[in-house]
């Protein structure tokens, strides 16, 4: 049986480019995708593609990111319960003043579609920030609850 277990999600392959990665150990410039954004801040680490060094984020930069990321998805729901409900009153309303009644004013299907794609401008905005995110990469990461457990020196 060969189930594929596959998510069909179209963010895991998305560039994140909202930030700028570098390799703490040579220094490669990392082009990280959305699914591996979220796996570093879920300490998963990502795999430099020159070096190959096994690479995180220092728990300041990944509290940064955790930030940035879910700021990001709460704007994305605000956006559809704004804009949705928006757009399907815009189609009824144009709708009704077109075939029952004249419409206020000349252009008023026009003046809903501006208003809708300035409402999307505004929360797209609200949900970025100016801010220049330049994260460097670490190749170990100080870890507590593994101290003393394993030793590999000899
Ligand atoms: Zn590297």
């Amino acid at each position: 049986m060969n189930h594929t277990n596959q998510p069909a999600s179209d963010t895991d392959s998305t560039p994140y480019n909202d930030v700028s990665m570098s390799c703490g150990c040579c220094g490669y410039s990392l082009k990280p995708s959305y699914e591996q954004a979220f796996n570093l801040v879920k300490l998963q680490p990502l795999n430099c593609d020159q070096c190959s060094s096994q690479l995180q984020l220092a728990e300041a930069d990944r509290l940064v990111l955790d930030e940035k990321l879910q700021r990001a998805a709460r704007m994305g729901k605000l956006a559809v319960l704004i804009l949705g409900p928006y757009f399907l009153l815009g189609i009824v309303a144009s709708i009704y003043f077109g075939f029952f009644v004249p419409a206020p004013f000349p252009g008023f299907s026009g003046v809903l579609v501006v208003v809708g794609i300035i409402l999307g401008f505004v929360i797209k905005s609200a949900s970025e920030d100016d801010i220049e995110y330049s994260f460097v990469l670490l190749t170990h990461i100080e870890q507590p609850t593994t101290l003393g457990a394993v030793t590999t020196n000899n």
